[in-house]
Formats: structure tokens, C-alpha cells, sequence
């Protein structure tokens, strides 16, 4: 029986080399779904309306790994590894539906994370758990019913239209009422708060936030309004949905994902009015927003296309951002990736911006770059016609390179095919015309005078950095203080001075971050740093004061007592290590401060809380049967820059015996996955 299904289905696979999507249209899915935290499983009845535009006896949904329960309907269905599909006479023309229930335990996609469960589609396949359509070309309307327990918030595609209850469960009912790509299609269920705003037009923005961080809000969500206001604006084009929502979900993949009207987003952004100054999310906030236009309207055919994404949202981000911030930081920003997009190219690894396997620094930097340079080639009001008349155009369908620069082309008598071949095809860096394009904007020109000062010698220059300290230009302030790094401190004693004095942040930090040792002439101010408004700062601050002063170290440590700092608890793990470093410093509390910061090392604390208290545990020598489980667990957990960062550290244990026989001791307890981490990491060796 297994045999002839499988033989079956080659047969089907055969006959559609050919796009499905010229072969059906999916409308509508209504999906009833209810995941199972205890299982790490989903069930869902689930209902697809399709229009067959080619007569065939067989259509797919892409399904990875999933089991039919049962099908009440005249359609049948027959499953495979990584499709169903669904059988009988189709006739072109014919609108049909589809209904069955399902369930899958996704390995992908949908993550169990504590109170919390969110998906990520992109990327990850959405067919993971929903049988959906893998090809962005086919766009369909996505209706979710969720069930959560009681307690839990849900949030998905589109508007809520109803609560209601039903064995234990409280089911939320949302609606969608415009067609997208699968890989858009979202939900997250968690213990959320949620804060309602309007935009000028009317549309609502809904903001939520983990219970626990309510008291974060304001300075998480600051400007929301503002960006999505300057985008619908800027854009041209109305926003295309029917709301807005936005959630920091625990150990996300990435900074933000852009579901349509629902964008998800690290956690690592939820942030006080301090930890604001250094990582706020204004930028990945605007990025996605962007988003619900560029990839969300209008979607690339393939991967060819995606800078008509990624280069586009990056390039409206800006925009907001320089809204915001000014132009200074706007022209500051493109500098900072011409260097990298300079860098990458002079090492011969330059990327076209066509290329379907380009780097995320083509597709979304040089994306950014193009599009700053057409803008200054044919015009501001000729670019944003441009835009509006190829969103308008191409609204809830698929684009390609080719369709955008026609509407280009519609509104300009500028020649862009030297454009096209700089920006688009060519895989080298224009690092000459970024830099020709960046010295149009005053504060760069200021800049690159202090920049040209890098070589000469301290004496020369000393006047000049001293004038270019009181620049209200924080990039170039910086600067100066890095041209220091160079010289003796003494020489340089008197800038050093008037940096500390600055009433720029950022000035000020840049000293904390570079300056080695702490002339007793600077200590006093130095000392102030403890005090100033970045959890940057501060860090670097305790770290450099109490290795500089060893006689004060028990005053640093007082006067940082119970502060945490950023998401990551940066200024706590240290103080924690330095605490425990520190001789006859509360001796008596020493042990609470060792089991709190191999505490940090356990999963119930994001990622970035693991990372780092790994990274302490493994210095300062800590490791126990407790970190080293947590260790191990992490060495498969699924975000994949926690997980190698974890791998590393623990391939270093593994060849320490001692270690290495505690967790061998401890072998039954680990999950399948656990141990093949570790054998994987053995047999490395
Ligand atoms: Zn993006």
C-alpha cells in the first residue's frame, strides 16, 4: 500500500513541473487551530476555496509532515511527506472547496517559547504548520481562528472579530480581508498587554507588550505614530490593511518580521528611557512597517527581486529615521553601510543587487543605496510618483525588477540605464559616486576634514580636534576621541577633558568605550559616567573603574547595585562577576550573587540573558551540572546564533575531562537532539 501511494504520487508530481499556479488560484483559507504547548503539536480544521484554471485531476497544498484526521469533504485528500493532496475532476473555470482536519508537529516555524508561542514564515515555510502554498505567487486570503487558554492573548492576520469560549479554550476569530503571500501568515499567543493608537488616517495601531514589561511601553512604542504617519505620507499610497499590530515576541529569530498587519519582533527592542538611547527599535520599527507596502502589497516573483523588499523597506526606514533624527543621521547611516558595502567589494566579494543569493548587506544596504541615488538622479517628486503609480499598479500582486523601472521610466526623461548597471547589475561597489553623493550633506563634509586628520601627527592636529569636539555633530565628536586611542594619554589629557565635558551622550561614551587607563587627573569624571544615561556606558564605566582603581572598586560596586541595564542584563552580569571577583566585598551574599548569574544561564531567560551568562560562567570557571545542562540545551536551541555561540563554548568543555564527565553523567537526561549535539561536537574534535 505504501509503495503504490508513493508510485501514485511521483505520477501527480510529474505531470506538474509546470507552475501549480497556472493551474489554480487559492482564494480563501479558514483555518480553526489549536496548538498543544504540552505536545509542541497543532490541529486544525481547516476549509480552502480555490478557482481551477486549468482542468486537472490533482492540486497540491504544500504540507510538511502532516496527517489527515479525517475529510468530510467531496474532495479527496491524500497526503505525502511534504504535500496534500487534494483529488477529482477540477474543471477550468470552476470555483471548488476543500475542507479536512489536520494535524502536525512542526519542527519549524512555530516555536514553543515558555508562556509563548509565535511563528515565523519566512524563510521557514508557513506549510510547516498550516497546508498553505510555498510560491509567493499565489496570494490568498488567510482567515485564523486561534484557541488559546484563558489567560493567553492571541494575535494574528487582520482584524478580530470575535472571542468566544468552548471547552476551556477561548477561541479568537480574525479576519482578513485582502490576499497575501503564505509566508506572511502569522500568529502569536502569549500573556501580551495591549495599548491602542490611531494613525491620522484612522487606521488602528495596536501595540502590545509582555505583562511583565508594561512599564517599558512608552519608550518601546516612542515615535510609532510619527513613522507610521511621515510613511503613509512619504509612500503616497494609502496603507493597504485593515490595522496594524506589532509584538516583541521571547528568543526571536530575528529583529522583526513583517506579517501582514501583524509584525513580530525581538524582545531584545523592549526597552526603558535609558537602554532607548542605545537600542531603540525606531529603525526595525519603521523597516517593517515599510514592509506592509514593499513585500506585502507588492511581492517579488522570486528571489531575484528581493531588494524590491528588503532594499525598499531599509530605504523608507531611513527615511523615517532621518523624519526623526535628522539629516545628519540619515547621511551618517548611508556612511556607515558604504563602508561595509566599500569594504566587501574592495575584497572582491561585491554582490549585483540581482542576484537571487546576494548577502542581507546587498539586498538591504546597497537595496538602500540604489534607491537614495535614483532619487537624487531623476528627482524627489519624479521618484515618488514612481512609486505610487507601481504600488497602485501592482497592488496585492507580484512584481518583478522590470515592473518598477518602467514606472520609472513613465515619469522621467532621465537616461537610468547607467543606474541600472551601477546600482542593479553591477556587482562592484560605486564607493566614488556614494561618496561624491554623502558630501553633499554638511555635517559628513565636517566628517571627512576630521577623518583626513587620522595620519597626521598629535601635535598638528590637536587644534583642530579640539574645535571639532564642540561640533554639535555627535559622529564627528566621536571621531576625535578615537583619533586619541592613539596617542598617550597624558598628550592627549586636556581632549580627554573636554570629551568627559561634553553634554553629548554619545561623545562621552565613546571615551568609556576606548579609554584604557584612568589618569587620576580624569578619575572624578570618569566616575560620572556611572551615572550617565546608557547602559553602554555604565558597563564599559564599572568594568574600566574597577580594574583602574582597585582601592574604590566596593564604591563602584554600591553605586551600581540593582541595575540591571538592557534586555540582556549587561550591567547586572557584570556587576555580578565583579562582585564575586571583588575580595571581602559582601562575602556574606556571594553565594546568592554565584547562583544568580549561573541562574541567567537557565531557559526560562531569553537568549541574550543565556548568551552572555554563559559567556561569564565559562571565564570566571563555573560551570556546574546545572549551567552545563542548560549549556547543552542551548547547544540545539532554535536561534541559530544562540545555538552556535553555545556549540562554541560548549566544544571548549567537552575538552576539559572533568566537565566532560559530568555530562556524560548526566547522558539520560538529555533529549534525543541534546545528545547528538554532543556527539556531534566529540566527533569534531
Ligand atoms: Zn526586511
Amino acid at each position: 500500500m505504501r509503495l503504490l501511494i508513493s508510485a501514485f504520487l511521483l505520477c501527480f508530481a510529474s505531470l506538474l513541473v509546470a507552475q501549480q499556479t497556472e493551474v489554480v488560484d487559492f482564494l480563501k483559507v479558514e483555518a480553526v487551530l489549536i496548538p498543544n504547548v504540552s505536545e509542541s503539536s497543532i490541529e486544525g480544521s481547516v476549509r480552502y476555496t480555490f478557482k481551477v484554471l486549468q482542468e486537472t485531476d490533482s492540486l497540491y497544498l504544500d504540507a510538511k509532515n502532516m496527517k489527515v484526521l479525517a475529510n468530510p469533504s467531496h474532495v479527496k485528500t491524500v497526503a505525502s511527506t511534504d504535500r496534500i493532496w487534494l483529488l477529482g475532476d477540477f474543471t477550468k473555470g470552476k470555483e471548488y472547496t476543500a475542507a479536512f482536519t489536520y494535524k502536525a508537529f512542526p519542527r519549524q516555524t512555530l516555536y514553543f517559547v515558555g508562556e509563548q508561542l509565535w511563528t515565523q514564515g519566512q524563510g521557514k515555510y508557513t506549510s510547516h504548520w498550516l497546508p498553505s502554498i510555498d510560491d509567493m505567487n499565489d496570494k490568498i486570503e488567510f482567515d485564523l481562528t486561534l484557541a488559546s487558554p484563558k489567560n493567553k492573548t492571541v494575535i494574528a492576520n487582520g482584524v478580530l472579530k470575535q472571542t468566544y469560549s468552548e471547552n476551556e479554550l477561548t477561541y479568537w476569530q480574525w479576519d482578513m480581508q485582502q490576499p497575501m503571500s503564505s509566508y506572511l501568515v502569522a500568529f502569536a499567543i502569549g500573556p501580551f498587554k495591549k495599548r491602542e493608537i490611531k494613525s491620522k488616517s484612522s487606521i488602528p495601531i495596536a501595540l502590545y507588550i509582555s505583562e511583565g514589561d508594561t512599564a517599558k511601553w512608552e519608550p518601546t512604542y516612542r515615535y510609532s505614530k510619527e513613522i507610521f504617519n511621515f510613511l503613509e505620507a512619504e509612500i503616497g499610497v494609502p496603507y493597504p490593511w485593515q490595522n496594524y499590530k506589532q509584538v516583541p515576541v521571547k528568543d526571536f529569530l530575528y529583529a522583526g518580521m513583517e506579517n501582514t498587519t501583524a509584525t513580530f519582533f525581538s524582545e531584545a527592542f523592549v526597552v526603558d528611557s535609558i537602554a532607548f538611547n542605545d537600542r531603540n527599535y525606531i529603525n526595525v520599527n519603521a523597516h517593517e512597517l515599510a514592509h506592509q507596502w514593499f513585500g506585502n502589497l507588492v511581492t517579488e516573483t522570486e528571489g531575484t527581486h528581493h531588494w524590491l523588499h528588503e532594499g525598499f523597506a531599509t530605504y523608507y526606514a531611513l527615511l523615517a529615521e532621518k523624519e526623526i533624527f535628522g539629516d545628519a543621521y540619515y547621511y551618517w547611516k548611508l556612511y556607515q553601510s558604504a563602508e561595509q558595502l566599500k569594504a566587501m567589494s574592495d575584497d572582491g566579494k561585491g554582490e549585483s543587487l540581482l542576484d537571487p543569493k546576494a548577502s542581507s548587506l546587498t539586498f538591504y544596504e546597497k537595496g538602500a543605496w540604489a534607491l537614495h541615488m535614483l532619487k537624487e538622479i531623476i528627482g524627489k517628486r519624479q521618484f515618488q510618483q514612481a512609486v505610487k503609480n507601481y504600488l497602485t499598479k501592482y497592488a496585492f500582486k507580484n512584481v518583478t525588477t522590470d515592473n518598477f523601472l518602467d514606472e520609472v521610466k513613465a515619469v522621467t526623461a532621465v537616461d537610468i540605464s547607467q543606474w541600472e548597471k551601477d546600482w542593479l547589475q553591477q556587482t562592484a561597489f560605486k564607493a566614488a559616486q556614494a561618496y561624491e553623493s554623502l558630501k553633499k550633506n554638511d555635517a559628513m563634509l565636517h566628517f571627512f576634514e576630521v577623518t583626513s586628520l587620522r595620519d597626521a601627527p598629535f601635535a598638528e592636529k590637536k587644534v583642530a580636534l579640539s574645535q571639532a569636539l564642540q561640533s554639535d555633530n555627535e559622529y564627528v565628536g566621536q571621531e576625535v576621541v578615537y583619533q586619541l586611542a592613539n596617542e598617550s594619554v597624558s598628550e592627549a589629557l586636556l581632549l580627554y577633558q573636554k570629551a568627559l565635558q561634553s553634554d553629548n551622550l554619545y561623545i562621552r561614551q565613546a571615551v568609556a568605550l576606548t579609554m584604557e587607563e584612568i589618569p587620576p587627573s580624569l578619575q572624578a569624571s570618569f566616575e560620572n559616567l556611572l551615572n550617565d544615561p546608557s547602559y553602554s556606558t555604565q558597563e564599559a564605566a564599572l568594568y574600566r573603574l574597577w580594574s583602574a582603581v582597585p582601592e574604590r572598586r566596593a564604591f563602584y560596586l554600591d553605586t551600581m547595585k540593582g541595575v540591571l541595564g538592557f534586555q540582556d542584563r549587561n550591567v547586572r552580569q557584570l556587576w555580578l562577576a565583579l562582585a564575586l571577583l571583588t575580595e571581602g566585598y559582601q562575602e556574606a551574599n556571594k553565594r546568592n550573587f554565584l547562583e544568580e548569574l549561573k541562574g541567567y544561564t537557565a531557559p526560562e531567560f531569553a537568549f541574550e540573558v543565556r548568551e552572555r551568562a554563559f559567556g561569564y560562567v565559562y571565564e570566571l570557571g563555573l560551570f556546574d551540572e546545572d549551567t552545563l545542562e542548560h549549556l547543552v540545551n542551548a547547544s540545539v536551541h532554535h536561534n541559530w546564533r544562540f545555538r552556535n555561540s553555545a556549540r562554541s563554548i560548549l566544544k571548549e568543555v567537552l575538552r576539559d575531562p572533568v566537565l566532560k564527565a559530568k555530562i556524560t553523567g548526566m547522558w539520560d537526561f538529555f533529549s534525543e537532539a541534546e545528545k547528538k549535539s554532543v556527539q556531534s561536537l566529540e566527533k569534531a574534535e
